[in-house]
C-alpha cells in the first residue's frame, strides 16, 4: 500500500529528526493535511496510522464530518484560514483551530465557544515571514493579542503556528523557525501561567518538517509527502 509506505516514510524521518535534536520522538504530532482528498483517502490514511487530519477549508471540513469520515482518528485540527463568519461551523467540532491570526476573530471564537458551554483550544498564527499575501498575527503585536487570549474563560492558548515561506531547498527556513522557536519560549515565559497548557509549536510542513523539529516543532502538518502532489487550484 503505497499510503501506508509514505506514512512509514515520514515518521522514520520524524523519528531520526527527532533524535538527531536530543529530543523524545514521541513529543511529535504528525497531522495530515488532507486538503483536497476524498473521504476514501482520508478513512485509508487512518487506517494505515494516521492519528490527527488536518483541514483546511470549512466546506471540506463539514462534509467530511458528515461523512464521518474521521472515525477512528484521534483529533481533527483546523489549519486553514478561517472566517469569523464561519466559526460556528468549526468551533466545538475540532480539538485545535492552528490558525487564529486576529483580534476580530478570537473574540467570534469566544462567543461561539462559550454558547457551547466549551473551551476551544487555539494556536495563535504568526506571519514570520512577514508576508503581505499570507495571513498571521506580526510578531510585534503577538504579546498584545496573547495577553487578550489567556484572559479569556472559553478559549485556551495552547501555543503559536507559522507558515513560512515555500522551502525549495533544505535548511532554507530554518531561520524562519529559529525565529518562532524563540517567539513561543518569550511568549511562554510573558503570558503561560499554567506550564502545562502552552506546549504546542506548529510549523513544518512536507518540504521542511525535519528542520521544523530540529528547532522545537511539536507539531508537523504535512500533507505532499503522505497523499502525493495535489491537483493545482481551480481558477
Ligand atoms: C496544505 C497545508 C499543509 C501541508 O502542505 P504540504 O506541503 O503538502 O505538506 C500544511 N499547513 C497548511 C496550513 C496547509 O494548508
Amino acid at each position: 500500500m503505497e499510503l501506508e509506505q509514505k506514512l512509514q516514510t515520514v515518521k522514520a524521518r520524524i523519528a531520526a529528526a527527532a533524535l538527531r535534536a536530543g529530543r523524545d520522538p514521541e513529543e511529535i504530532v504528525l497531522c495530515a493535511a488532507t486538503k483536497v482528498q476524498t473521504d476514501d483517502t482520508i478513512r485509508a490514511a487512518i487506517a494505515a496510522g494516521v492519528e490527527v487530519c488536518g483541514e483546511n477549508r470549512v466546506q471540506e471540513l463539514c462534509a467530511h464530518l458528515e461523512n464521518d469520515a474521521y472515525a477512528g482518528a484521534k483529533q481533527v485540527h483546523f489549519i486553514g484560514h478561517l472566517q469569523t463568519n464561519k466559526v460556528n461551523k468549526v468551533v466545538g467540532r475540532v480539538e485545535l483551530i492552528h490558525s487564529v491570526d486576529s483580534l476580530h476573530l478570537l473574540e467570534a471564537i469566544e462567543k461561539q465557544a462559550q454558547k457551547l458551554g466549551i473551551v476551544q483550544d487555539i494556536l495563535l498564527q504568526v506571519n514570520i515571514g512577514s508576508e503581505q499575501s499570507k495571513g498571521g498575527v506580526e510578531p510585534e503585536e503577538l504579546e498584545a493579542i496573547a495577553r487578550t487570549v489567556v484572559q479569556m474563560d472559553h478559549v485556551r492558548l495552547r501555543g503559536l503556528m507559522a507558515i513560512p515561506p515555500v522551502a525549495h531547498e533544505l535548511g532554507a527556513n530554518t531561520h524562519y523557525f529559529v525565529k518562532m522557536r524563540q517567539l513561543f519560549i518569550d511568549i511562554k515565559a510573558k503570558v503561560d501561567h499554567n506550564e502545562s497548557d502552552m506546549n504546542c509549536l506548529s510549523m513544518g510542513m512536507s518540504g521542511d518538517y525535519e528542520d521544523a523539529i530540529a528547532q522545537g516543532a511539536t507539531l508537523i502538518r504535512v500533507g505532499t509527502a503522505l497523499f502525493g502532489p495535489r491537483p493545482a487550484p481551480q481558477a
